[in-house]
């Protein structure tokens, strides 16, 4: 039985970084689940096909020409490891993610990176709908200020351009629309978790969840 370790929770909540980290200690896989919802939308967008349409993103997500390697992602041999932090790519995928059809379709392809010795999963529903028998699942969260200032650096880092109250209007409507789909809503498992990061630092997020992992 390959061992998952889940970290789900809202947007900009510091769950790609807690997630590499930990995994890097553990010397687990990643599966960072939201970039297969921001490839489906970049990609459906690309096609000229709504990501509103869920039948046509649906099927777009099921044929996927999606790999990862060396910390890059690919769709076909395109590297859009960039092109998928774009704010906008990040609401789309917000919106694609609301279709039950694209959720079904994606399902598979999230089971498929369980690989030995072991998967650290991040994401809004990898403890309540993808891996429910996970041993660990970690609910992440941090307040709507911080986390907009942390995707501002982010972008800024990447060479994108950002202001802070547009990004914070984005970030709740995002939340807010993630919450409240019917769909596997961004919801804590029964069992997981809370870590509020707001005021504490990624090395001691790190440690409290190998700590809870060691438990
Ligand atoms: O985590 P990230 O910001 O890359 O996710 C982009 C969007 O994809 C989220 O706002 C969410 O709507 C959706 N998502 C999801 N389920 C996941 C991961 C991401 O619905 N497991």
């Amino acid at each position: 039985d390959i061992p998952v370790l889940c970290i789900d929770g809202p947007t900009a909540s510091g769950k790609g970084t807690l997630t590499e980290r930990v995994a890097e200690r553990l010397g687990y896989h990643v599966l960072e689940s939201g970039a297969l919802y921001r490839a489906t939308a970049l990609a459906a967008r690309a096609a000229g096909i709504a990501w509103t349409d869920e039948a046509r993103v649906a099927s777009m997500a099921r044929s996927l020409a999606l790999h990862f390697s060396g910390g890059r992602c690919y769709l076909e041999d395109e590297d859009i490891t960039d092109a998928l932090r774009a704010e906008e790519i990040g609401l789309g995928a917000s919106a694609v993610a609301a279709l039950p059809a694209v959720r079904a379709a994606l399902h598979e392809l999230q089971l498929s990176f369980r690989r030995v010795p072991g998967l650290v999963a991040d994401g809004r529903d990898m403890g309540t709908a993808i891996f429910p028998a996970a041993p660990l699942k970690v609910f992440l969260t941090a307040s709507a200020e911080k986390r907009a200032e942390r995707r501002y650096k982010q972008l800024i880092s990447k060479g994108f351009s950002a202001n802070m109250e547009g990004l914070l209007r984005d970030l709740e409507a995002r939340d807010l629309q993630d919450k409240t789909r019917s769909s596997s809503p961004l919801v804590p498992a029964q069992d997981a978790f809370l870590l509020d990061n707001s005021d504490l630092s990624i090395d001691a997020s790190v440690e409290q969840v190998l700590q809870w992992w060691a438990q």
